[in-house]
């Protein structure tokens, strides 16, 4: 058959009503995915995200055949090479893209020579963030956040929030309940594609992941029917028994395109409207769809391709060894939680803040080799999600251009917020001795160590004054040296 176009399909664009496929036409077009070996064997990646993101994309690649679709799914070297293979195989095709997610991925595809259209898989066009980002003095994602709820007039009653406020967080920061019983979460069984990827990979994946659009929706259903009235209350809880919480757990889905934020963010209110669902649940977890998400991938195009390599606290030390193994900390926070994502590639927004980002912030951890081990052993880790939520947010790397002061916290927070402290070797409320939390020490070294920093900033001005009323801070200098040495060879 004669067709005119090459429709090319990244991993992240697997939808069918979004994106170049939106006007497909399976008469004059057929459709290109590449598998590159960069992307299966270029860095350390978590065997469950490759699987997931393969697995995902074959699927995907049958129901298009199934449509009718004449699929060419490639395996090459890199992207650029199974593009110009085909173009080279097919002169007389012209290239179509959506424009990418990803700074690298768009260059590549405008090398080739595509032809794009608008990225829709975001409920902001770039275009409307950088209009809302030039009228802004501070990033505020609060200001972001309310804009966005007046535009897509969501959770609005005559131009004011419903409920009263714009946020429940008094409301929805409760710790994990002491007994409780959390729905069980929802395997996924396998298939004969799920098991050809999984033999390629040469692994055995878990049952967490859905790899269909169908898997997708049914996470999402299960979701909205089983967790959503009771997601607001435990949203920043950490328990240790359950993984999931009351949490969504389709970040992936979202992120890979099988579901799009805009029919998440739809069956939300539909589940709201029939009045079955809290205020607080509502609003919380449309916050993370409206909000977070579409801020955090507004603020990735605003901040440049340059961001990533940001250092404004000159943070040196390498990547501590109990980020690459569980078993080289006795801090149960951090071994439990690295232990999680070791099992399937997956905590949640307080883990990877408070306990992960936090520890790699206090430790004066390089930030680019900390970004390289999140986008690698996440499974919904997209290099537009990672980039501002490390650099920015995370490891406040980027002179507080995106938030206005770091997320540095000692254990008290964590033993407030979660279930880790009482099994632990280490006490949340000491800062010296040898049974000192970790955090806590380093969370006073830290702002020691960068006073003359962060004295500038009024914002700090509370904690670094909190630093004069410490009679001990040499002998916490001592500490903290002590446990930055024992963190380095894995024995704290
Ligand atoms: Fe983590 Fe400190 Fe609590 Fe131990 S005491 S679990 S290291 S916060």
């Amino acid at each position: 058959m004669g067709y005119a176009r090459a429709l090319y399909i990244p991993f992240d664009h697997l939808h069918r009503n979004y994106g170049v496929l939106k006007e497909a036409d399976p008469q004059q077009d057929r459709i290109l995915f590449v598998e590159s070996a960069r992307m299966r064997s270029g860095r350390n990646w978590h065997p469950e995200r490759l699987f997931f993101l393969i697995s995902s994309a074959r699927h995907f690649v049958e129901e298009l055949r199934d449509e009718g679709f004449e699929v060419d799914y490639i395996k090459a070297p890199t992207t650029r090479d199974g593009i110009s293979g085909l173009l080279k195989k097919f002169p007389n095709l012209t290239l179509h893209a959506t424009k990418q997610s990803s700074f690298k991925l768009q260059r590549t595809l405008e090398e080739v020579g595509a032809n794009f259209v608008e990225n829709d898989f975001f409920l902001t066009p770039r275009a409307l963030f950088e209009e809302w980002a030039a009228r802004q003095k501070s990033y505020l994602m609060e200001n972001f956040y309310r804009e966005q709820r007046k535009r897509l007039n969501v959770l609005m009653k005559n131009g004011k929030p419903v409920g009263g406020a714009w946020n429940f967080d008094k409301e929805n920061r409760l710790p994990p309940p002491k007994e409780y019983s959390w729905p069980e979460y929802q395997g996924f069984d396998r298939d004969e594609i799920d098991n050809e990827v999984a033999t390629d990979l040469n692994m055995v994946p878990t049952r967490t992941w859905a790899t269909t659009r169908k898997g997708a929706l049914k996470q999402l259903s299960y979701f909205i029917d089983k967790h959503f009235a009771q997601f607001g209350p435990y949203e920043d809880a950490m328990a240790l028994d359950s993984w999931s919480l009351h949490h969504s757990v389709i970040s992936p889905y979202i992120n890979n395109g099988l579901l799009h934020p805009g029919e998440v963010l739809s069956a939300a209110l539909e589940a709201f409207e029939s009045g079955t669902i809290p205020i607080e649940s509502a609003e919380g977890f449309i916050r993370q769809i409206i909000g977070w998400r579409e801020y955090i991938n507004g603020m990735y195009w605003h901040l440049g391709e340059e961001y990533r390599n940001r250092n404004g606290l000159n943070a040196i030390r390498p990547l501590l060894p109990l980020f690459t193994s569980s078993d080289k900390t006795e801090m149960n926070c951090v071994r439990s939680i690295v232990h999680d994502i070791e099992e399937r590639a997956w905590v949640h927004h307080i883990p990877r803040l408070m306990v992960l980002s936090n520890l790699a912030l206090i430790t004066g951890t390089n930030p680019q080799q900390f970004l390289d081990w999140m986008r690698e052993r996440f499974i919904d880790a997209s290099d537009w999600v990672m980039v501002p939520n490390v650099i920015g947010m995370g490891v406040h790397a980027d002179g507080g251009q995106m938030m206005t002061k770091p997320y540095a916290a000692g254990g008290a927070y964590i033993s407030r917020m979660s279930h880790y402290c009482k099994g632990c070797v280490y006490d949340p409320k000491l800062r010296v001795g040898e049974k000192a939390c970790p955090f806590t020490t380093l969370y006073w070294d830290f702002l020691d160590r960068n006073r003359e920093i962060f004295s500038k900033n009024h914002r700090m001005f509370q904690q670094i004054n909190g630093l004069k009323r410490l009679s001990d801070l040499p002998e916490l200098r001592e500490r903290a040296k002590e446990v930055l040495a024992g963190l380095d060879l894995g024995e704290i």
